[in-house]
């Protein structure tokens, strides 16, 4: 038994061909799923008798078990517990003219940024195309809800998981399966350097990087990846992208009071974006169980930050932070059920 979306549309249609039937059976077959929202290959009335049986015998979805938490702000997150017994989660948060789902590319982070929850749990493994895809395929077909955008923020570092990653984003932006254009898909890294040239080659989606601290002295802190990868290999990096590629790199600070929010770290931080075409995301920091010790940023030091980079010439935009309520908001992923209430 293989699953169905561990393939290719060209992996398919080769198995469809390969099997005695043409080629525009494997057409037909997205169609029913994506066109008519039908993915039980017994209903796909249109295809031959002894073909549908084909697929039965031979294609499954992954059977996950799922738990919802709805948050008072509407946002929705979603438990999967995979085939393996392992877990992770994704987030969907609507806004008005947007519905954007936060999917995950691991079980847990090898990278443990001293602010995140999927940090702390350590790394467990890569997901494969097909689960990073079922993710999307849940919320929009079986849960049915809208949706416009999905970022790669959830669980995980994407560009350690390149090869599924990309296969995934193939099908997430190919017409006949999931259909989403190039700009309604985002990538943030929290810096893998080495993969960064690779996937803006490979893929045309955005791209974000996470920075946080505006020095090497914070970000090596905040996140050790900078350790291994510090500013200046990234610039370095990043200066190479071409602009055809990249109008503007969207680089993420997740702001913590009186550590990433103050005055100096943000002029360091218009220092690091001199020579860059930059847009900043200050993410407010979510306050949890985890890191008793790490606060929200107050207001008038987010607004101060703000200014400065704008003075410079940024533009800048401040994250709602959404989903708190359900530790669905930024940096509060795990695979762990948390004690709010759960419902299938
Ligand atoms: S912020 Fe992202 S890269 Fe860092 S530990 Fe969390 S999941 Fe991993």
């Amino acid at each position: 038994m293989q699953q169905f979306f561990s393939h290719s549309i060209e992996s398919f249609t080769d198995w469809v061909t390969d099997h005695g039937q043409p080629s525009y059976r494997a057409g037909q077959v997205y169609e029913w799923m994506f066109a008519k929202k039908v993915f039980d290959f017994s209903q796909m009335t249109n295809l031959p008798e002894n073909f549908r049986k084909l697929l039965i015998e031979n294609f499954t979805l992954p059977a996950w078990k799922i738990e919802k938490q709805v948050s008072t702000d509407g946002t929705q997150k979603f438990h999967f517990e995979l085939e393996d017994g392992k877990s992770i989660e994704a987030v969907w948060i609507p806004e008005k003219n947007r519905q954007t789902l936060c999917v995950s590319s691991q079980v847990g982070c090898a990278l443990k940024c001293q602010f995140c929850v999927t940090g702390l749990q350590g790394f467990a493994r890569n997901l494969t195309q097909e689960e990073i895809l079922e993710q999307i395929r849940h919320v929009m077909f079986v849960e049915n809800l809208p949706l416009t955008n999905l970022v790669f923020m959830g669980m995980g570092e994407p560009l350690l998981n390149f090869e599924n990653l990309c296969s995934a984003i193939d099908l997430l932006k190919e017409p006949k399966a999931f259909g989403f254009g190039h700009r309604k898909i985002s990538v943030s890294t929290a810096g893998t350097v080495p993969k960064i040239l690779p996937f803006i080659d490979r893929t045309n989606v955005s791209l974000a990087v996470s920075l946080t601290g505006s020095t090497d002295e914070t970000r090596n802190h905040w996140m050790p990846i900078n350790q291994k990868y510090n500013l200046s290999i990234l610039k370095e990096t990043l200066m190479q992208v071409p602009q055809t590629k990249w109008k503007k790199i969207m680089f993420e600070v997740v702001m913590i009071h009186q550590k990433t929010d103050t005055e100096e770290q943000a002029k360091n931080l218009v220092k690091f974006l001199r020579g860059m075409k930059a847009k900043v995301n200050l993410i407010p920091y979510n306050e949890n169980e985890h890191f008793p010790q790490l606060k929200a940023p107050k207001r008038e030091d987010l607004m101060k930050y703000r200014d400065i980079l704008m003075k410079a010439g940024y533009y800048v935009s401040i994250r709602k932070n959404r989903g708190q309520d359900i530790m669905g908001a930024c940096g509060q992923l795990s695979s762990h059920l948390n004690q709010a209430k759960m419902s299938s």
